[in-house]
């Protein structure tokens, strides 16, 4: 019989779910040392965030073929020295869904009947019933800034009170709004037509201070912000300011910049924000089902079957490698690439796989394309074993086929996004070992796709690419490469320059300000 080490407390119900199928020792008092010299003993390992799963750890774990965490983050865990011994690592992603969709909706109607205010007025002894007037939620527009799982269960809930739902997501499938009742918007459409804008969105670079003062100017006047994601991803002080110049009516906040807050913070005190203390997560079935959820994937795991909430990919066929290993990471880049250059919704994509690709196991390259459009917009992990979970989950349509014909290449990977502005074309390749792209959104160009990018799309015109270079050098931005690719002379033309450090925001807002520059993008990959 398989062997269990529990380290942490969890669910009795996820602990019931373990003992079914395996010996349990729940062991809550072992040290590092202790860990080390026991682990040895047993088929799978289950902690929550407290044990640190080092390689050595895992190094010790000579029997060990899965990793439980109860929750959603592996910070705690090596995932990569896992994945080396082949180890399966499993979370459970979703336990949290509901309750912090839930709290949101909370907020929501809190902030529209002032429930908390409200409720503090009369506890000290007044009865205000004229202050709190509200306003009802049904057939206010709500615009969710990130329709991944949290986003679309909100979706669902306020569609169910009679709201509009407008969201920006950029990986989210048309279908898969409509399927949720949800209008597919730009950024700033949603900004300029919500009466409240609740934030889903995972805490990452792109994320960061993403609710910042020109975003929260470009709100509606009298609009509410609803932050239960991650505190990083507003900018408080300007929040802060947008509210007390009157311009929003008020915010909902459960996560903060600090956490806890310092005692004194303007943001806990104000008048018309609603404030709670991280406690999206907190409820009774939000533990059960972290507990279950896990449980169920170390089962499933331990049976030799993949589970349903892997976090890394412990197989790699040994024959394919050598062909594929540099094509993965072409795949990769192209999805990075296509991620941050793309910003319509998007339809589908369909890869071709030509040349020496077809004649190879099609999937990784798939699973490598989908992980580059997914890891730079999602809070987890994301590795070829949970890409294609989570892009059934947004609804992602990708197709693949073969073709043995490869133009003048030895291999031809050509990604072709569909989106609601028309077709944007890409082909990839391999070139003496490493990736290139060869044609990006129709152009014909040829850069390593690497490090930090600029591209224009612009007028093709005499002096455009040294304007441009003028403004990077006043910039002290050094360009390392240029490519330009055009339509025809003097007509539509795309360049590319790759550089030593990103632009920054002012360097590309001078640079979109060019006569004859139709769009300018900075790319990081
Ligand atoms: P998820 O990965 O399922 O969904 C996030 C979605 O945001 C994805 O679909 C992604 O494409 C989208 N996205 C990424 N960057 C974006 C951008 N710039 N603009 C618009 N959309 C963007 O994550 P989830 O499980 O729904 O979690 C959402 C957030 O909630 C995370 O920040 C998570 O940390 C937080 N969270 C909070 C609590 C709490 O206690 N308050 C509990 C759990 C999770």
């Amino acid at each position: 019989m398989d062997r269990i080490l529990v380290t942490e407390k969890i669910a009795a119900e996820g602990l019931e779910v373990l003992r079914q199928a395996a010996e349990v020792d729940v062991r809550l008092d072992l040290d590092k040392a202790a860990l080390l010299e026991i682990v040895g003993g047993y088929d799978a390992l289950v902690v929550r965030s407290a044990t640190r799963v080092t390689a050595e750890v895992i190094d010790a774990g000579t029997r060990l073929r899965v990793i439980g965490r109860a929750g959603t983050g592996v910070d705690n865990i090596d995932v990569n020295a896992a994945t080396r011994r082949g180890i399966v690592v499993v979370n459970a992603p979703a336990s949290n869904n509901v309750a912090v969709a839930e709290l949101t909706i909370g907020l929501l109607i809190g902030l529209a009947r002032s429930i908390p205010q409200a409720h503090v007025s009369l506890q000290s002894g007044k009865w205000e019933r004229n202050r709190f007037v509200g306003w009802e939620v049904r057939g206010k527009t709500l615009g969710l800034v990130g329709l991944g799982r949290i986003g679309s269960e909100v979706a669902v809930r306020a569609r169910a009170m009679a709201m509009h739902v407008l969201a920006y997501d950029p990986v989210v499938s048309l279908d898969r709004a409509t399927q949720l009742g949800v209008e597919l918007v730009t950024m700033e459409e949603l900004l300029q037509r919500s009466d409240v804008v609740s934030l889903h969105v995972p805490l990452v670079e792109s994320t960061r201070q993403l609710i910042d003062t020109a975003r929260l100017a470009q709100m509606k006047r009298g609009a509410y912000l609803i932050n239960a994601s991650r505190g990083g991803v507003v900018d408080e002080q300007a929040l802060l300011a947008a509210i007390d110049s009157g311009h929003l009516a008020g915010a909902a906040l459960d996560v903060y910049s600090q956490e806890p807050p310092p005692a004194d913070a303007p943001i806990i005190h104000h008048p018309k924000i609603i404030t709670v203390p991280h406690i999206g997560a907190s409820t009774a079935e939000a533990q059960t089902s972290a507990g279950t959820e896990m449980a169920e994937g170390v089962v499933t795991a331990l049976s030799g079957a993949t589970p349903r909430y892997a976090v890394n990919a412990p197989f790699v066929a040994p024959e394919a490698w050598s062909v594929l290993q540099p094509y993965l990471s072409l795949a990769r880049q192209m999805g990075r690439l296509i991620n941050q250059l793309i910003h319509s919704p998007v339809r589908g994509y369909d890869l071709e796989l030509r040349g020496e690709l077809a004649d190879v196991d099609t999937q990784p390259v798939r699973l490598a394309v989908i992980q580059g459009l997914l890891e730079a917009v999602s809070v987890e992990r994301v590795t070829p074993v949970n890409a294609p979970l989570i892009a059934r989950e947004r609804g992602m349509r990708v197709t693949e086929r073969t073709d043995p014909d490869a133009e003048s290449y030895t291999g031809l990977l050509v990604v072709r996004v569909e989106a609601t502005d028309g077709e944007h074309l890409f082909w990839g390749t391999v070139l003496r070992g490493e990736p290139h792209i060869v044609r990006a959104d129709g152009y014909f160009v040829d850069f390593i796709p690497q490090g930090s990018l600029l591209f224009t799309y612009h007028r093709d015109r005499p002096g455009m690419i040294g304007r441009v270079g003028t403004i990077l050098g006043g910039a002290d931005v050094n360009i390392s490469g240029m490519y330009v690719g055009r339509l025809a002379p003097r007509e539509h033309a795309m360049m590319v320059l790759t550089l030593d450090e990103p632009a920054s925001d002012e360097v590309l807002a001078q640079i979109r300000a060019l006569e004859g520059i139709e769009q300018a993008y900075s790319v990081n990959l």
